[in-house]
């Protein structure tokens, strides 16, 4: 195509049978939230960029990969890059946290970041995220690592590894901190690198350049520099997670994208994806209610990437679930066939049964390839002389098996046929 549109750079379309994926995989994460009560939460796809500034931290990545712009009014706005700061927002401004704790959400929805797109790694991407506010308890957290582990396998994932560490609390994490920046401000590093000392000497953790990591070798590690509680607080999330039968791995590297994170953070990797192989994440955040102007707020909750958990399961060869099912497909021949079609279809989706018909001006042998095509078990051919009779031709479209059915009654006939 030379003349017309595309869709924007770092876009893509979900067509089918991806998009059937697609719905799955945001179904299965949905119904793990939902069965540990979670309920749904929608919050605006933009919002002020201050939120964002304070929420996400000033020198992280996404906040440097943020869609924002003045309104025609000259309001700072910015097209969401994640849902935690949101969620955390609307429950303030609502005063959620007022009733019983915690407040478990759940969100399903677009999310956008200024990246550099290649496989995997979109502008515009959807997250399933949840979230429970108001809560230091231990068995929260494991309660999402467990529901997040538990999606993924329901979609017959069987590559998906868990990434485990703490970042420690607002006690134990400056002196980790500096121990840290003293062993980097040690290191040769690049300019830019050592900027990044400075501002965010954890980020550095994250460094995928082999070189960098080499450096890394004897870098202090968060899980030694832990106080009391924020040792037990995590062993308590191992034990928890040991006696669920969730496997993971001890990764004291691990950091993540954003300045919000306490205690615990994990990561979701799939190992048949490339570079970029975080199907999803998340950790606690107990301190970011007062980042963004609220009260104490311990929380903690996870974002699943959908894209890439898609990408995971076409990796795997895990089979797209069916079509949303077509069980009946009325072929018609002739003009008062098609209305009586029409009337059937009607009839039998009505009464939940999948239903379509031929559309068009087909021949007999056409609309036969679209009832094929369709999934349907049964072909219903309705020819004028068989309408004069009152009855129609119901060909099984497994066994090639064909017989009249009267059309009084269908309804009942083919739910009987399609128990
Ligand atoms: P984050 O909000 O950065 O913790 O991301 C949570 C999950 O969202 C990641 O593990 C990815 O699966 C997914 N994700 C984040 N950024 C992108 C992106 N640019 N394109 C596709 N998926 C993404």
């Amino acid at each position: 195509m030379t003349d017309g549109f595309q869709a924007p750079k770092g876009t893509y379309d979900l067509l089918p049978p991806d998009s059937r994926l697609a719905l799955a995989v945001r179904a299965a994460m949905i119904d793990a939230a939902r069965s540990a009560g979670y309920e749904y939460i929608e919050t605006p796809v933009f919002e002020d960029t201050e939120l964002f500034a304070r929420g996400v931290g000033e020198s992280t990545d996404v906040t440097k990969e943020m869609y924002t712009f003045d309104d025609r009014g000259g309001r700072s706005i910015t097209l969401r890059p994640e849902g935690t700061a949101a969620v955390v927002r609307s429950v303030l401004e609502h005063g959620l946290a007022r009733g019983q704790l915690p407040v478990k959400l759940y969100y399903s929805g677009p999310f956008f970041r200024y990246e550099r797109p290649q496989a995997g790694r979109y502008r515009h991407f959807w997250q399933v995220g949840a979230e429970a506010l108001g809560t230091e308890d231990p068995a929260v957290d494991a309660e999402l690592i467990v529901l997040a582990t538990d999606a993924y396998r329901a979609l017959g994932l069987t590559q998906v590894r868990l990434l485990l560490n703490s970042l420690g609390c607002r006690e134990c994490r400056p002196a980790y901190r500096a121990a840290l920046q003293d062993y980097l401000r040690g290191v040769d590093l690049d300019r830019q690198t050592r900027q990044r000392v400075e501002a965010n000497p954890l980020r550095v953790l994250d460094d995928k350049r082999p070189e960098i990591q080499a450096l890394l070798a004897d870098a202090p590690l968060v899980t030694d520099h832990l106080c009391a509680a924020c040792k037990a607080f995590h062993e308590e999330v191992r034990r928890l997670l040991t006696d669920a039968g969730v496997e993971f791995v001890d990764e004291p590297r691990l950091v993540r994208g954003l300045d919000y994170y306490t205690r615990t953070l994990f990561e979701f990797v799939h190992t048949g994806l490339g570079a970029q192989s975080a199907i999803g994440g998340g950790g606690r955040y107990d301190g970011l209610s007062e980042m963004i102007g609220g009260p104490p707020l311990p929380s903690v909750g996870w974002a699943l990437g959908v894209d890439r958990t898609v990408l995971a399961m076409r990796a795997e060869s895990v089979e797209p679930p069916s079509a949303a099912r077509v069980e009946v497909f009325a072929v018609p021949l002739g003009e008062d066939a098609r209305r009586t079609a029409f009337r059937l279809v009607t009839e039998l989706r009505r009464a939940g049964l999948g239903a379509d018909l031929a559309y068009g001006q087909r021949g007999l042998k056409g609309a036969m390839k679209a009832a094929d095509r369709s999934g349907a078990r049964y072909a219903l051919i309705l020819g004028d002389r068989d309408l004069a009779a009152g009855v129609a031709q119901l060909k099984d479209l497994t066994t090639g098996d064909q017989e009249p059915v009267a059309l009084d009654g269908l309804v009942a006939t083919m739910k009987e046929k399609l128990q």
